[in-house]
């Protein structure tokens, strides 16, 4: 049998992905999940998710995702890790190069590649990157044992993780662009509960100040008006951008924003390419949504392959 060739090959292995790869070896598609980093993709950021059913108590993003690779597993998921760099989806052969390896080929393509954290893109956040500068709360909060940091957002991201840092930091100030949170209202109240986590409205941070580690942020209101806040560290916690850069964007018709569209079957404007997960887009972003979409996804992948035969 053809090792470089599979009905269907799925990119990236974070919720999505590895709910269509539980799905596709459940089918018996010959199939390949391709994943570069970690399982789990952005869920690994996350420290506790509250939201995804089944887990009433909980679970935190590094166990959801032993969990959802171990579920595909069972059933004889074919995975590898690589790094693609690639792909031409012209012909109906669709072709993928990879990094290291011969180039794969495969019927049907789910795109599962998902996103990454936006940066400020403001004077120092680039050079004190590992250096006090950070956009994973969850990876980095244990460095920050009685210290104040800042967080900079006000969705779902920087309002939860901010409510993490506390456990570790003395002082937590989260920044916001507007006098009103993104956040959903529980996490909210949640948030304005928590005694050592204050909040600076109306304000963006323009420079980060440091040489070997952060020392300050320079804020500037909406009135112009320019202030210092002494901090130890900061959290850049603003949204996703999205993991494309593999990607023919033309031919997927990407947004603006580059992510992919997909119709509700989460087909592409390629045939027999889907996209599911934090790449589509779309308006909501959650675990739960994404796994849909990945399951969506494959069913999407065997219905293209009967009517190709
Ligand atoms: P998000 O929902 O897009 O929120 C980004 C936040 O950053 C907004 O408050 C936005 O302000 C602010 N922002 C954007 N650009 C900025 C800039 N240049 N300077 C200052 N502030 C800026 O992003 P997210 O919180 O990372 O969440 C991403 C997705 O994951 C969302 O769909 C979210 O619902 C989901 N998520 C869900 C959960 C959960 O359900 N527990 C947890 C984490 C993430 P404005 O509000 O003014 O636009």
């Amino acid at each position: 049998m053809d090792k470089t060739h599979f009905q269907l090959i799925i990119l990236g292995a974070g919720p999505a992905g590895l709910t269509a790869g539980l799905y596709a070896a459940r089918a018996r598609m010959n199939h390949l999940l391709i994943e570069k980093g970690a399982e789990g993709g952005q869920v690994l950021l996350t420290d506790w998710i509250d939201n995804y059913p089944g887990f009433p108590d909980g679970i935190s993003g590094f166990e959801l995702s032993e969990k959802m690779a171990a579920h595909a597993k069972r059933f004889e998921l074919n995975s590898m890790f690589g790094n693609v760099l690639s792909m031409d989806l012209t012909e109906p052969i669709k072709r993928l190069v990879l990094e290291d390896g011969p180039d794969l080929t495969c019927d049907t393509l789910i795109i599962c590649s998902g996103a990454h954290p936006r940066p400020l893109e403001i004077p120092g956040e680039k050079e004190l990157i590992g250096k006090g500068v950070s956009y994973c709360a969850t990876c980095d909060a244990p460095f920050y044992r009685n210290m104040h940091v800042a967080v900079v957002g006000g969705g779902n991201t920087a309002v939860q993780e901010a409510s993490h840092l506390t456990k570790f930091a003395s002082k937590v100030t989260l920044i916001h662009r507007r006098d009103e949170l993104r956040a959903t209202k529980i996490l909210q109240e949640k948030a304005f509960a928590n005694p050592k986590l204050e909040f600076i409205w109306n304000s963006t941070a323009t420079k980060v100040h440091g040489t070997d580690g952060v020392e300050a942020l320079h804020l500037r209101n909406t009135d112009g008006e320019e202030s210092v806040l002494k901090v130890d560290g900061v959290f850049v916690l603003i949204g996703v951008l999205p993991n494309n850069e593999m990607l023919p964007l033309d031919l997927l018709q990407a947004d603006d924003g580059g992510f992919i569209p997909t119709d509700i079957e989460t087909r592409t404007a390629v045939p027999g390419v889907m996209a599911a997960g934090d790449i589509r887009s779309k308006e909501v972003r959650q675990v739960i949504n994404a796994a849909g979409e990945g399951a969506t996804a494959v069913l999407a992948a065997e219905q293209y392959l009967t009517n190709l035969s």
